[in-house]
């Protein structure tokens, strides 16, 4: 069984952890350099991404999760966890790094001013059946993607989903719906990355 970590220094981590479980991964937080080394694959939750992005720096895990991510570990970023897997993000708050890891720039609470908050359904490639519910809270979008990255979601011709490689990343939040198929998925993208690796 795939042994997945939520990266749990603020946000919605237990959320992520039960719709982990539910999606048949053995799901545990991660705080330290010790616990991100013995998990398969690590979900960032949402929250506050310059809170995250200091308190990550603070517990030494910045470098260390910038390694595994680019050694092909697999991650799923929601929300504020998207903009910790843009390479860029427009006006960042100062002294705001993030892990990178997409070829995209993110713009921060780009739904913010319209509407703080709304969910609508979204189609995302690779899940199937019907769309997902969307849950968008100040939600950022992904402004533009480099050749690597691929979209797979939009929401009124906003890019809200985008994969590259292992990592993949939301602007909005499965975890809050009780609808597991987007888990499902980054689960069976860490099952995929353990097989290879055993090869
Ligand atoms: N606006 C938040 C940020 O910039 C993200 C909001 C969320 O994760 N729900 O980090």
């Amino acid at each position: 069984v795939p042994v997945v970590g939520v990266l749990a220094l603020q946000g919605d981590v237990r959320e992520h952890l039960i719709a982990l479980a539910a999606a048949d991964a053995v799901a545990r937080p991660v705080r330290r350099p010790e616990e991100l080394a013995e998990v398969d694959g690590l979900v960032i939750p949402g929250g506050e991404s310059t809170t995250i992005s200091k308190l990550a720096a603070l517990f030494g895990l910045l470098e260390p999760l910038r390694a595994r991510v680019r050694e092909g570990m697999p991650v799923y970023g929601t929300c504020a966890g998207m903009i910790m897997l843009a390479d860029k993000i427009l006006d960042p708050r100062s002294g705001q790094e993030t892990i990178g890891g997409i070829d995209m720039i993110v713009r921060r609470n780009a739904f913010g001013r319209q509407n703080e908050s709304f969910e609508t359904a979204v189609d995302i490639q690779g899940v199937e059946g019907d769309p997902v519910e969307g849950v968008f809270i100040r939600a950022p979008w992904v402004e533009s993607v480099g050749a690597a990255a691929k979209v797979l979601a939009e929401h009124e011709g906003h890019i809200v989903a985008v994969r590259q490689g292992n990592a993949l990343a939301t602007s909005f939040h499965p975890e809050l719906t009780g609808d597991h198929r987007v888990h499902a998925l980054f689960v069976d993208m860490v099952r995929a990355e353990r097989a290879r690796r055993s090869l």
